[in-house]
């Protein structure tokens, strides 16, 4: 690697080993160690994800000023902001932060969060990109899952830091997080390369499905992995349904409530629809049409023209008969 990268990467492993140490064995920490012992995290696990808490003031780029680290390289790190004056000022501050490394276990960008629950401030804040940081083409914790990945031939994507780490601390390895962005294309090549299956298991709320409805869409567009959705109970995401059940129950649900995308995709299209009503439930007919369509085997599609058949009581010939011109127009 060139000198200047080298020099940023030195920077952010110094950043992260500060952060760190003013979280696990200072005063200024101790309120930010609380909120992670709170949220289920033991030491261990605050070690390996190199966790930290950023203070009030100025106290990083202080830090740097006693080693008489080059303004131009500091600028560049992305760890200040920079004012009109021309001076920088910590970026991080009052937050506790999750340390965001390259595939190769390099620091190399922060998310912070905020301990207070004030509506106004955002709960997370991330770094920019910069030239040790390419947002669209990092996964959070890629480095420490990869190796079960490639062992188990399957990735956990998950939307948030805290659902990957507790999944860690509850043995299961193999999670990764996009960051806090949509998943991308180059995200997906990457997962690609080591897996042969991604289950999505995003929140369930409306914002975690519309997110797996676009991730299930770029995943088939652009990859030959198989995707599966997993489905979190009681509107929780993965970190709170571990926090109130536990290991075995969360290892359950990844084995239990899955979902094909065929399956995910007809339930996602009543989500706000009204079928009582006849314009939408037609619509929603040929939406659910479309997507069965898709389906190569048919025996398969089959089996999905007979459950909505079922569902709807229709006849299973009606519905053969409407999906004939778009099997024709797949060719
Ligand atoms: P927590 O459990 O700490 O409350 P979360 O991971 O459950 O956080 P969500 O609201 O589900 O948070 O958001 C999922 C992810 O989206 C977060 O982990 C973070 O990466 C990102 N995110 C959330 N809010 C923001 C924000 N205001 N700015 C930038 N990214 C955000
Ligand atoms: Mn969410
Ligand atoms: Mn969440
Ligand atoms: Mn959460």
């Amino acid at each position: 690697v060139d000198s200047e990268t080298k020099a940023l990467r030195d920077l952010y492993a110094e950043a992260t080993r500060l952060y760190h140490h003013l979280l696990v064995n200072t005063d200024s920490g101790e309120q930010a160690l609380a909120y992670l012992t709170a949220r289920g995290l033991d030491e261990s696990t605050i070690d390996a994800f190199m966790l930290g808490y950023a203070p009030e003031g100025n106290i990083l780029y202080e830090y740097f000023q006693t080693q008489k680290i080059d303004y131009q390289l500091l600028r560049k790190s992305e760890l200040f902001v920079e004012w009109s004056d021309g001076s920088l000022h910590d970026r991080f501050t009052e937050r506790v932060l999750f340390t965001i490394r390259d595939s190769s276990g390099h620091p190399i960008a922060f998310s912070g969060r905020k301990l207070t629950s004030d509506d106004d401030v955002p709960k997370y804040v991330n770094s920019p990109e910069s030239p040790l940081f390419n947002k669209s083409s990092e996964l959070f914790n890629l480095d420490l899952a990869k190796d079960t990945i490639k062992k188990q031939k399957t990735v956990i994507l998950f939307e948030g830091f805290m659902d990957v780490i507790a999944a860690f601390q509850s043995g299961i390895a193999n999670g990764v997080a996009s960051m806090g962005t949509s998943l991308t294309i180059e995200q997906v090549q990457q997962l690609s390369r080591l897996a042969d299956k991604i289950s999505i298991t995003y929140d369930s709320d409306m914002a975690g499905q519309k997110a797996t409805k676009r991730a299930l869409d770029l995943i088939a567009q652009h990859s030959r992995l198989s995707a599966q959705v997993i489905h979190i109970p009681d509107n929780q995401d993965p970190d709170e349904y571990l926090r109130s059940n536990d290991a075995d129950a969360f290892k359950q649900v990844l084995t239990h409530n899955i979902e094909d995308p065929v399956t995910f995709n007809l339930r996602y299209l009543q989500i706000d629809r009204n079928l009582n009503n006849q314009t939408e439930f037609f619509t929603y007919i040929s939406d659910a049409l479309a997507v069965i369509a898709t389906v190569e085997e048919p025996v398969i599609r089959e089996r999905f023209l007979r459950q909505v058949a079922n569902e709807f009581d229709l006849s299973y010939e009606a519905l053969q008969d409407q999906i004939r011109p778009l099997l024709l127009q797949r060719q």
